[in-house]
């Protein structure tokens, strides 16, 4: 069983003249819904250096935390950083021996619970990543009640993912069906921003910046950087590894250092 270093020496990065590409942690296979295998996964890595992070649960591929061992067994005799994508609010708790065994866990919320009703955020998530022209459920999001209650359960969700799940990043933290109908600074008060942010640097859990869905957006970045929070990138590719030209500009526009960035490991945890 492969054990996961205990703690990551980012600030190997801010002292080079020529920097390393920063570590995608976000990268789906076959093993879950990406199309590509994780033998192509693992030459991948000469273009820039990533990991795996499959969804868990996935339908028949990741079902369970055998599953889940068999996948990071494979991925990582293949020489890949293995992580899941763990679907917060949906997953069953991870088991200490999984969570121990993985090089680290993002979580990630798709959809949330409210009041018995599931509330789905995929249409939202094709109309941002550009895959449909409109989004049919705008009308439904624009409820400022109905996203209020969304953003508190986003954060109950969260707080969940962290006590309980020890997750190590926070996978394209303010993606949700209301990022398909306003801009970040308006959908997002800056007291729930903050909120989240203090959940993550008290937590231990770097934020990410996911470059499919272009989130966090420069504001959210700024506070979180004012606020000492640590950073991972993720392209969230479900296909060939492309240029992070997003993510470049992100990084760049809210002149966040290198050394905060997470490298393919998790932070070593004081509890
Ligand atoms: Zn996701
Ligand atoms: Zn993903």
């Amino acid at each position: 069983m492969v054990r996961p270093p205990r703690a990551v020496n980012v600030g190997a990065f801010a002292r080079d003249s020529a920097p390393r590409p920063l570590f995608d942690h976000h990268v789906h296979s076959d093993r879950s819904d990406g199309t590509v295998s994780l033998a192509d996964r693992a030459k991948s890595v000469r273009i820039r250096p990533h990991g795996v992070s499959d969804h868990y649960p996935w339908r028949d591929k990741l079902r369970n935390e055998d599953d889940v061992l068999r996948y990071l067994d494979e991925a990582s005799r293949l020489g890949l950083r293995v992580g899941i994508e763990y679907d917060l609010g949906v997953a069953p708790p991870l088991t200490a021996r999984t969570h121990e065994a993985l090089h680290y866990v993002i979580g990630a919320i798709h959809q949330v619970e409210l009041g018995g009703e599931w509330v789905g955020f995929d249409a939202a998530g094709a109309f941002v990543k550009g895959r449909t022209k409109r989004f049919a459920e705008r009308e439904r999001f624009t409820d400022a009640a109905f996203q209020a209650r969304i953003r508190e359960r986003m954060l109950e969700v969260v707080t969940e993912g962290i006590a309980r799940d020890h997750i190590d990043i926070l996978g394209h933290p303010t993606f949700s069906a209301l990022q398909a109908v306003g801009d970040g600074e308006v959908v997002y008060p800056e007291e729930w921003q903050e909120r989240l942010i203090a959940l993550c640097v008290q937590g231990g859990v770097a934020i990410e910046i996911n470059e499919s869905y272009g989130v966090p957006h420069r504001e959210f970045l700024l506070r979180a950087a004012r606020a000492g929070a640590t950073f991972s990138v993720g392209s969230d590719t479900h296909f060939e590894i492309k240029p992070l030209d997003k993510t470049a500009a992100m990084i760049a526009a809210a002149d966040l250092p290198w050394s905060r960035f997470l490298a393919g490991a998790r932070l070593a945890r004081m509890s």
